[in-house]
């Protein structure tokens, strides 16, 4: 498990290699798992590359129909493909979704989200996870998924606050 997706990612990075890398990426992880990365499923989730910040299920709608493209269930039905597929996240208390730094890696979402600027980290802490699972042992629950999101301040928005 690398540390990169336990930090916030900075603006100061070529974004649009990083994105051209992640859309590689998730060409490869489709055939792999012999689905197709059909053109609406591509564009939907370099929406969701676009930023590291979540994106609005009604932003992506919008920019979709802008394109004059897709009506909202074949939108939703591959944003439902990207979900199952591990290439995206959604963060429910923001009807939204991020994009999975290691999709590679099939892991629940743990996410800490900044309230003031929408940045994001993933921390897919294993201790999160056996407590979970050891909780849900003992009152006889299985669990299905598990998303956690910690709301809070990113450490740019902190330094922000302390120095203003
Ligand atoms: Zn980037
Ligand atoms: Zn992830
Ligand atoms: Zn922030």
């Amino acid at each position: 498990m690398t540390s990169e997706r336990l930090h916030f990612i900075s603006g100061d990075h070529d974004h649009q290699r990083c994105m051209k890398d992640a859309i590689t990426r998730a060409e490869e992880l489709c055939l792999q798992q012999g689905q197709r990365f059909t053109a609406l499923r591509r564009r939907v989730f370099s929406l969701v590359w676009r930023q590291h910040k979540p994106i609005g299920a009604y932003e992506i709608l919008e920019e979709l129909q802008r394109d004059g493209r897709a009506a909202p269930p074949t939108v939703y039905r591959a944003l439902d493909f990207l979900l199952e597929s591990g290439l995206i996240h959604r963060i429910a208390s923001l009807n939204a979704y991020v994009a999975c730094l290691q999709p590679e890696h099939r892991h629940e979402g743990q996410f800490f989200i900044c309230t003031s600027c929408r940045a994001f980290a993933e921390l897919d802490s294993s201790l999160i996870t056996t407590a979970i699972e050891q909780n849900a042992r003992e009152s006889g629950f299985e669990v299905q998924r598990h998303t956690i999101e910690i709301m809070g301040l990113c450490p740019q928005c902190r330094l922000l606050k302390e120095n203003a």
